[in-house]
């Protein structure tokens, strides 16, 4: 039986890579690393190079690394035939983790228009243009139609306690949303959407002091991803897959 594909953007490094290592170190799922250059995945492409190592492995595999912007509609259309072209029909299980953090500890009021609108197409838009160009692929007869969008407790408007971060909060929220709204449009046809919030993780993103490391975070997060209902459809879950407060 062929193995379930998983799609992770920003798999270059931080927790999207975490993903793909630990995916592939399982040996029990095929792995699309998503990168926006190539030029900076030295580690991933070494990931995929071992994945694919012996001639057999390759003739099977369908693990490897695919170049797009999430901001950019067009390279990810492209990034879309390019699979279809190559023999992957389907993708199972879509991991939106791409996402930027900008004005760490700046007010709203002093965010500029360019920076908050650059966030918002990041961590907003992105995993909408990714997830509305994957749709036919997450349809296809036989995938598990999940969609995971990576999205933080800082996005929770019940849970804000004053944190300053800029225009992240916003986009946070505004996937939350992003994936409620995703959740009543297709979850008749049988796609699952979920937002999870992965923890404070250490990254460049997180920082050194961050309470969890990778490894922590992702082995949670790919447990839970592996106990997924249908019914979960439209929930905001921590890493454990406990609903989390919109
Ligand atoms: P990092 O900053 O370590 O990594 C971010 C990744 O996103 C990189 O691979 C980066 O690629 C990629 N990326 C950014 N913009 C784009 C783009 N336009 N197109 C394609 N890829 C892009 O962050 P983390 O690993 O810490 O974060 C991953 C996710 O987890 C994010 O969505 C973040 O908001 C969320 N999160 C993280 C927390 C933490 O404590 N670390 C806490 C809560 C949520 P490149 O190398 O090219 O820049």
């Amino acid at each position: 039986m062929s193995k379930p594909v998983y799609l992770i953007t920003g798999a270059n490094r931080g927790i999207g890579f975490e993903i793909t290592r630990q995916l592939l170190s399982s040996n029990d799922a095929d792995v699309i690393a998503v990168t926006r250059s190539s030029k900076t995945a030295g580690p991933l492409k070494d990931l995929i190079a071992a994945a694919n190592e012996t001639p057999e492995k390759a003739a099977t595999s369908k693990t490897r690394l695919l170049e797009f912007d999430v901001t950019n509609p067009e390279s990810i259309k492209a990034a879309v035939h390019e699979l279809q072209t190559s023999g992957v029909s389907k993708v199972d299980v879509l991991i939106n983790n791409a996402g930027i953090l900008m004005n760490r500890g700046s007010p709203m009021s002093a965010l500029s228009n360019l920076d908050f609108a650059n966030i918002l197409d990041t961590n907003v838009v992105g995993p909408h243009n990714v997830i509305s160009a994957f749709i036919p692929m997450l349809k296809v007869e036989g995938s598990k139609k999940i969609v995971v969008n990576i999205s933080s407790g800082l996005g929770s408007v019940e849970m804000n306690s004053g944190n300053m971060t800029g225009g992240y909060n916003v986009s946070k929220a505004a996937l939350n949303m992003l994936t409620k709204q995703y959740s009543q449009e297709l979850g008749s046809t049988g796609l699952t959407f979920v937002a999870v919030d992965p923890g404070w993780v250490q990254t460049d993103m997180g920082g050194k002091h961050a309470a969890l490391k990778p490894s922590e975070s992702v082995a949670a997060i790919l447990e839970t991803i592996s106990l997924l209902k249908h019914g979960d459809n439209g929930s905001f879950i921590n890493r454990f897959g406990k609903k989390l407060p919109f």
